[in-house]
């Protein structure tokens, strides 16, 4: 399959275009290289001469067309995007821009090539979004997001986020694209950019600063290790049925303070010191609106798809660490990118 992947250059993106050539797929990477995105990443595939890039924003009709002219390809898997929470609360219009317009140009230059090229009944345009969709859940265990919950964004990343949600399925009922969708918890693992909670903790711990938790860190996160979402999202592509919508989430709630003192105690054992650096946890003041709970329903893709994460949230977390210890050059670059590292807040 030729699959044309937007924002490839960031986190997730990343790791998808790796799987996707490991397949033996061919991947066209469309990234606006947004401080957000890094080449790097790639850097594994960027000679497979089934991988092409492309620097050009989803906002960009004229880039798009010609986008899809030169390369046909077979799907769209869209993750392009603005993805901090925390940016999206002090500068809402780009978020707006990028994912609820940005989606809106990309979804009219699909359906055009898609109705150009005769509608082939095997394009899929599948889009990556969020469990933030479905706003904040009580503490009860038994509740979770199933795919039919209702929408209740709460940020203006979450609620931009539900926006383009509405686009793909508008495009699916009143166009026939053949949409895909994917809702998915909160990922981590290697090359998450250093501004987000996981790296944020490991690279403060590291460097004897504090480690900022909001609030009292009791809200809850479903975490999934990146790779088991990137499996799932080329699974749902490649098997998913046109115009559902599939949860994915590693059924691994932990607290944000556990977490942290998970990080922690991994940390104690790869780099030991005579203060354990759980002592480096500072509380900071709330984030504003901030949800209490995240989890996921993942039946419907395990029934349907037969999908299961690979990696638990010890292995992951483990393997994480592991990953910031030894790629030190890495995090290093993006530290110093404008913006970046100003923050004190946790982001999940
Ligand atoms: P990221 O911020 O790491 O990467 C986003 C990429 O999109 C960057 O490479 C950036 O350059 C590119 N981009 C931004 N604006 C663009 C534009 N206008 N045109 C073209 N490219 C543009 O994000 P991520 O964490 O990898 O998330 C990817 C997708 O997955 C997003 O849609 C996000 O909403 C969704 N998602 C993320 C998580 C998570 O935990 N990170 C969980 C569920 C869903």
């Amino acid at each position: 399959m030729k699959i044309l992947v937007t924002g490839g250059a960031g986190f997730i993106g990343s790791a998808v275009v790796r799987l996707a050539i490991a397949r033996g797929h061919s991947v066209v990477n469309l990234d606006a290289l947004t401080y957000a995105a890094c080449l790097d990443n790639l850097a594994s595939v960027a000679q497979s001469p089934r991988y092409a890039f492309e620097h050009a924003d989803i906002r960009d009709p004229a880039a798009l067309e010609a986008i899809f002219r030169r390369h046909t390809p077979d799907a769209v898997l869209h993750l392009a995007a603005e993805s901090h929470v925390d940016r999206s609360i002090d500068e809402p219009g780009v978020f707006i821009d990028t994912n609820v317009t940005g989606t809106m140009i990309l979804l009219q230059a699909a359906r055009s090539y898609w109705e150009r090229s005769g509608r082939p009944a095997h394009f899929r345009f599948h889009h990556v979004s969020t469990d933030e969709v479905f706003g904040s859940l009580p503490p009860d265990p038994a509740v979770k997001f199933t795919e039919d919950r209702p929408y209740d964004p709460r940020s203006p990343y979450a609620a931009s986020k539900a926006a383009s949600d509405h686009l793909v399925h508008a495009w699916h009922e009143t166009y026939g694209l053949p949409v895909l969708l994917t809702n998915c918890s909160n990922n981590y693992g290697p090359f998450h950019f250093p501004e987000k909670l996981i790296p944020v903790v490991i690279l403060n711990a590291l460097a004897g600063k504090p480690l900022p938790i909001y609030g009292t860190g009791a809200q809850i996160r479903d975490w999934l290790y990146v790779e088991d979402h990137a499996e799932a999202l080329l699974l749902v592509l490649e098997q998913g049925r046109p115009g559902r919508s599939y949860n994915i989430g590693g059924e691994n709630e932990r607290t944000n303070l556990d977490l942290v003192q998970t990080l922690c105690k991994i940390l104690d054992d790869r780099r030991p010191r005579a203060t354990p650096y759980a002592e480096q946890i500072t509380f900071v003041a709330d984030r504003p609106g901030h949800d209490a709970r995240y989890a996921i329903d993942p039946t419907r893709i395990r029934t349907e798809l037969g999908w299961r994460p690979s990696v638990s949230v010890e292995e992951g977390l483990a393997r994480t660490v592991d990953w910031y210890l030894t790629h030190e050059a890495w995090w290093r670059a993006l530290q110093t990118r404008r913006g970046v590292g100003q923050r004190l807040g946790v982001v999940a």
